[in-house]
């Protein structure tokens, strides 16, 4: 063995490689479970038509029940509206339109992929609340639980554009979003403790944390922001609401979501260029829905 003339051992060119070749095993083996984990819980939603991938540990009844958690939660934090004045019975009046038209549309998208729909929100408890704040916002939480910001409605103007909004965060709980969301989250979390147990040093695992996110959790959620608009676009349009409104609503969406954005519609939605393209391509599909499954005469 070589001495140097300090008296430090030279590390053995053998050592080296054995924790190097530690770390590679640390990493194939969380790159195992990863794989193991995505592939194992992935499935064909019948309303995309597209591969998703869900937890199968989680059931929805405890999807349910995490929205209906979240949803007190922030009913306690803010200033819910009295459900008898006029704003709330109106927001209430075109949820109950939505949602008496979810099955009919789940199905008929379902049908396009060749698929049977879920049904899998005929267990959902659904409720509206208004919430007094500026604003402009709403979401619907799995399980049904639905809530709109007063902010939004002088955004909307009017009843069609607040049904092409109620029918977007709809969409989410129906496509399972959240449940998705949280599968993401698990791999990332393997990703990290992978990186973290491999001797990455934070500043790489930042970096590549970084390029994670803007490679594929931003753009993951951006296809959810995608998929809401169709399915949410014709929930509206089956509901016998004019879907063509959408746009002009989310050009009006695009100029108040200035600066302070709240959660639903941050960075994770689509640039709205590219979001009204997409809505004016779905614009003859939507008529068709109306045409189709709303029996108002127009
Ligand atoms: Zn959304």
């Amino acid at each position: 063995m070589r001495q140097d003339p300090f008296g430090r051992q030279q590390p053995s060119p053998g050592r080296g490689r054995r924790v190097g070749g530690l770390r590679i095993g640390i990493l194939l083996l969380f790159a195992a479970y990863g794989a193991y984990y995505y592939f194992s819980n992935r499935t064909e939603d019948p309303v995309t038509g597209q591969k998703v991938l869900i937890d199968r540990s989680l059931s929805v009844d405890d999807e349910k029940s995490l929205g209906l958690q979240a949803y007190q939660e922030i009913l306690s934090q803010e200033r819910p509206v009295d459900p008898s004045l006029p704003i709330s019975q109106e927001i209430r009046g075109i949820a109950d339109r939505l949602i008496a038209k979810v099955d009919d549309v789940e199905a008929a998208l379902a049908a396009e992929h060749g698929m049977q729909p879920t049904r899998f929100s005929q267990t959902f408890e659904w409720e509206v609340n208004v919430i007094d704040s500026d604003q402009a916002n709403a979401f619907c939480l799995p399980g049904g639980k639905m809530a709109v910001y007063t902010g939004l409605v002088p955004v909307a103007q009017n009843e069609n554009a607040m049904a092409v909004v109620m029918g977007h965060e709809i969409a989410h709980a129906l496509l399972r979003h959240g449940a998705q969301r949280m599968a993401q989250q698990r791999l990332t979390q393997v990703g990290q403790m992978a990186g973290a147990m491999s001797g990455m040093d934070p500043q790489q695992q930042q970096m590549v944390m970084a390029a994670m996110g803007y490679g594929y959790l931003l753009p993951y959620a951006r296809k959810h922001e995608t998929e809401a608009d169709e399915v949410g676009l014709m929930l509206a349009a089956a509901a016998c609401f004019d879907p063509r409104e959408a746009v002009p609503l989310w050009e009006r969406m695009g100029q108040s979501g200035g600066g302070e954005s709240a959660p639903e519609f941050s960075s994770t939605h689509p640039n709205p260029g590219t979001r009204i393209q997409n809505l004016q391509a779905l614009m003859p599909k939507a008529l068709e829905y109306r045409e189709r499954f709303c029996e108002q005469a127009m």
